[in-house]
């Protein structure tokens, strides 16, 4: 019997703020569909924190032996400047201002984004497609909206008709916004005009003549709008009706939204069945963002290398931190909150380090099997992270019990507390043990970790000539060791 039909999940959906079973519409098959970048500059913490969010539930949903088909879509066209209609395209902007391909710019942050998200030990979606890789499929969609009587042509491009769209259908219904309401920003913006309504979107817009990111289509040389890629790779891999669409909160609207019309207006089908919005990442009390420059790298992290920080924090360690919040929660960045959550993620390890060398009994006095069932019933209750690391701890904590003799535990028992403890801080969480965690992923870190745990030797042997030595210079080849509570760390100048 698979595992999901012993523990059954609640999930928040956001279409109707409330906590629902989870039923897949194929029984042991989940779609899930996750907005992705738009690879015009590094990722920042706060955009891993939402996709951690849903590595988070990737690893869940397969743990429990659903046949899960994540996709995850990389941004390469259409996104504009301030996620409006007008202005310029991000890319292009990007590739304009380094005097390079817009698709050099395209391949630079995707396999940036693919080594941070490495480095963090996310697990690869199962189809990762690109907007700029289905512009033929966004164009069928908008065949079918217009000829649907959803769409108008103006000048080379084609909008959304919302209230058309609304005499019928509901638009609003995720975001709780009334049409009426939104009839905001009516500042004439450069080809503004071109709209029946200022709430219509656009689903392809003519390019002008130095837009360079361009294909052809049956009302002009242009390019989609933003909203309709997601339409067309999520109906296009997961079908008109799927499980599961997530993304930050900030996508609620337009973006999400818009998805909603267009597919109704393709299909007349409601796509999604459980609408999933992960919160924001603050620093400064403001949220992080590229744009306003309030924002830390993952890289600066891992180095240590930004004014926010004190010292340099292994990807483990963030990622705890990340996960020590409900992913439904705002989450404040804090040096405090990473300085408290190395001590957690150390304490844990240790503990988990120290499982194999503890003595059994004939009896247990801790109840394993009622603990195993409160870490299920914290990720089943929607993915509650932090309940399941207070869980963890408690796990932790009989260890040190059954260590210093003050519990005892079965054979039975104690193999049963390893391979819970160990499934759901390795393999759910995604966490990495410290003892395999390398800061940065490069060959520099791995050979300075090499050093520092020859220095320990050194300093065990009390040769301390040469733990001196060994520190000293790799100071003056510009690396330099930091000794804590918790081990050495290093940095780079
Ligand atoms: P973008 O590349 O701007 O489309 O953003 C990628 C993802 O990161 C989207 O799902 C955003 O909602 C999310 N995101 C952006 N800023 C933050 C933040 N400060 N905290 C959490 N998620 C964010
Ligand atoms: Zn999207």
């Amino acid at each position: 019997m698979p595992l999901y039909e012993s523990q059954s999940i609640k999930i928040y959906n956001s279409l109707n703020g409330e906590k629902q079973d989870f039923e897949p519409i194929i029984p042991g098959y989940v779609g899930m569909y996750v907005c992705g970048p738009t690879v015009y500059s590094n990722v920042h913490l706060g955009n891993v924190r939402t996709f951690m969010s849903f590595d988070i539930i990737y690893r869940y949903l397969k743990h429990l032996e659903y046949k899960v088909r994540y996709v995850r879509n990389i941004t390469d066209a259409g996104h504009l400047e301030n996620d409006a209609d007008e202005g310029e395209d991000r890319i292009a902007k990007k590739a304009r201002l380094e005097a390079i391909e817009p698709m050099e710019v395209v391949q630079r942050y995707t396999v940036d984004f693919h080594n941070i998200l490495n480095t963090f030990n996310f697990l690869p979606p199962s189809i990762e497609p690109t907007a700029t890789g289905h512009i033929i499929e966004q164009i069928e969609i908008i065949k079918n909206i217009i000829d649907n009587g959803f769409a108008y042509k103006v000048n080379g491009s084609v909008y959304f008709d919302v209230l058309k769209y609304n005499e019928s259908k509901s638009y609003g219904i995720l975001s709780k916004r009334k049409v009426e309401d939104l009839i905001h920003n009516t500042r004439a913006l450069d080809g503004q005009s071109d709209k029946k309504n200022p709430q219509d979107f656009a689903l392809w817009k003519k390019a002008e003549p130095q837009h360079i990111m361009r294909w052809p289509s049956p009302w002009s040389d242009g390019f989609p709008g933003w909203h309709l890629e997601c339409t067309a790779m999520s109906t296009k891999y997961l079908g008109e009706q799927f499980d599961i669409h997530g993304g930050g909160m900030d996508l609620k609207f337009p973006h999400h939204e818009c998805e909603i019309a267009q597919a109704e207006a393709t299909n007349d089908k409601a796509p999604v069945n459980y609408w999933m919005h992960a919160n924001m990442l603050i620093m400064n009390g403001k949220k992080m963002a590229k744009s306003t420059g309030n924002y830390i790298l993952p890289n600066e992290i891992f180095s240590g290398d930004n004014p926010h920080i004190t010292k340099a924090y292994l990807p483990s360690v963030a990622r705890f931190f990340m996960l020590q919040a409900h992913y439904r929660s705002i989450l404040d960045f804090t040096n405090n909150g990473l300085l408290a959550s190395e001590k957690g993620y150390f304490r844990l390890m240790d503990a988990i380090n120290l499982m194999d060398n503890l003595k059994t009994s004939s009896t247990s006095s801790v109840d394993i099997q009622n603990w195993r069932q409160k870490c299920y019933d914290a990720m089943n209750d929607d993915f509650n992270t932090p309940v399941l690391i207070a869980n963890l701890f408690d796990g932790a904590k009989f260890i040190n019990q059954i260590k210093d003799g003050s519990a005892t535990i079965t054979h039975e028992d104690l193999d049963l507390l390893k391979s819970t403890i160990t499934t759901f801080t390795f393999d759910i969480l995604g966490l990495k043990n410290s003892d395999k965690e390398v800061v940065g992923s490069d060959k520099l870190s791995s050979a300075v970790e090499i050093l520092i745990n020859l220095r320990k030797e050194a300093r065990v042997n009390k040769d301390f000539a040469l733990s001196d030595k060994i520190r000293d210079e790799l100071a003056e080849a510009g690396i330099q060791l930091q000794d804590g509570k918790d081990g050495t760390t290093f940095t780079t100048n």
